[in-house]
């Protein structure tokens, strides 16, 4: 019954990003969802939610593709599991693996597998290194990130992680990671800067840190093309050219992490090519499989892919490798998925109903006087509330703005994201979302403002 499966669930699920006393105190509830189709959850009481963020920014194609799911199937039948150690791949796999190839920037054109984003990023940071190693520049180690840019919850990727949270109380971040400052207009210090002179703002700060640190320490820089889970937030006008041209100038390697951008959250395949972006390095996941399926990859330019073969010629076969990598069930996942994104043209619909929802979203609520900024690009939105907009004074942290909507956003049938930091709700609906959807959404969402903060 739902009670013994709740009492079961406290006691003995661990989950993630939990706070346990609260769960144990039961002061936060506890789901348990049974089923899903097209853009709603429903839960073993029988409540249907849409869900406007795709589980976490992932279930891009949308709850219940029997595509996915028969050939997920098909694939445990036929093969559930064949590791992928050299001399061995699998018809998904190298499939997937040439789907990939051909949806990534020019230049991009090998894979490494892993499981899930944090490890993904992991792997990036190895191959970083050993490239360096190989070149015989075993000083350039060290990794610059942005304050709020997300990255991940291990050791090296909850350093790169730019979110407090995420380093208090487990000595993080680790010594070879550096944070800059975030590209995040909205938030500038100097409220007189236009977006292009913050943009020139931030490429000076990168600049100032690599030489303050000596250029021949820095290896590479690390960055979402938008800002997912430090607050759904686009790079100001200028950015990316002005970072990229300092990271050229200092032959530093970029890490574009496109574990929620990739394949198609910004109306583009990837978000590298939305942002005019020439990664050494692409982080995937969510999107690869859209959460049928476990499965993260790390893209590899060519010009890295040449001195990582010299390396392997020298110093003997890659020392990196998981149990799990291009599982073959995650990999038939992929190649479904993708195909679907394809036929469906949802990566198309992602760039017009993602228009429609930031539009929507700002003509509802920009004239709101709690409300500081809706921003977003493609699938993705985010409403920032104010305690005074005028005098731009922020909420205090204690006045659990932002959870009070969310939960109000629930019991009207919309699930959107407290951001964890700031008071920010954050919208990532599933490719498939539809203008009447967009429009139950904006509805919620300004009702439930209203509900909590008047207006
Ligand atoms: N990178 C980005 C941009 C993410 O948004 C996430 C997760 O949200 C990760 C990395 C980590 O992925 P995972 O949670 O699959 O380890």
């Amino acid at each position: 019954t739902n009670d013994v499966l709740t009492q079961w669930d406290h006691d003995h699920f661990f989950h993630p990003s939990t706070h346990l006393g609260q769960f144990a105190r039961r002061d936060v509830g506890n789901r348990i969802v049974k089923t899903a189709d097209g853009v709603h959850i429903t839960d073993r009481e029988g409540r249907t939610s849409l869900d406007a963020f795709a589980g976490l920014y992932c279930v891009n194609v949308g709850y219940g593709r029997s595509e996915i799911a028969d050939a997920i199937a098909e694939q445990a039948h036929e093969l559930a599991y064949y590791h992928a150690y050299v001399g061995h791949g699998t018809e998904a796999s190298v499939t997937l693996s040439r789907m990939i190839a051909e949806r990534a920037p020019e230049g991009m054109n090998h894979v490494y597998y892993g499981m899930g984003g944090s490890d993904a990023n992991e792997t990036n940071i190895k191959l970083v290194w050993y490239y360096n190693n190989v070149l015989g520049r075993p000083k350039k180690k060290k990794i610059i990130s942005r304050w709020r840019g997300y990255h991940g919850s291990g050791l090296v990727t909850g350093s790169l992680t730019g979110l407090e949270l995420f380093h208090k109380k487990f000595d993080l971040p680790l010594e070879q990671v550096l944070h800059t400052q975030a590209p995040y207009y909205f938030r500038r210090k100097d409220r007189s800067m236009s977006e292009a002179e913050f943009s020139a703002d931030c490429a000076a700060k990168l600049e100032e840190m690599i030489l303050r640190e000596g250029a021949d320490t820095i290896a590479a820089f690390i960055g979402e093309p938008i800002l997912g889970t430090g607050g759904i937030v686009p790079p100001p006008e200028g950015y990316w050219s002005a970072i990229q041209a300092v990271l050229e100038k200092y032959d530093i390697l970029l890490i574009a992490d496109e574990v929620i951008t990739g394949f198609g959250r910004l109306g583009t395949m990837m978000g590298s090519e939305h942002y005019g972006l020439k990664p050494d390095l692409i982080t995937i996941a969510k999107g690869l499989t859209s959460a049928y399926a476990p499965l993260s990859g790390s893209i590899v330019s060519d010009k890295m892919w040449a001195v990582l073969e010299k390396g392997t010629d020298e110093f003997g076969p890659i020392g990196h490798g998981w149990t799990y990598s291009a599982h073959p069930i995650g990999a038939a996942a992929g190649v479904a998925n993708l195909k679907l994104l394809d036929s469906l043209n949802l990566v198309s619909n992602a760039g017009t109903v993602g228009k429609y929802l930031n539009t929507a979203m700002a003509d509802a609520l920009g004239g709101h006087a709690h409300v500081g900024d809706v921003r977003g690009e493609g699938m993705m939105c985010a409403v920032e509330l104010m305690k005074d907009r005028d005098d731009h004074i922020f909420f205090d942290a204690a006045d659990k703005v932002v959870p009070r909507i969310v939960a109000a956003m629930l019991e009207r049938g919309v699930i959107a994201r407290a951001m964890p930091q700031g008071d920010i709700i954050g919208f990532a609906p599933p490719f498939s979302l539809t203008k009447e959807q967009v429009d139950e959404i904006v509805g919620v969402t300004q009702a439930s403002i209203a509900e909590v903060l008047g207006g």
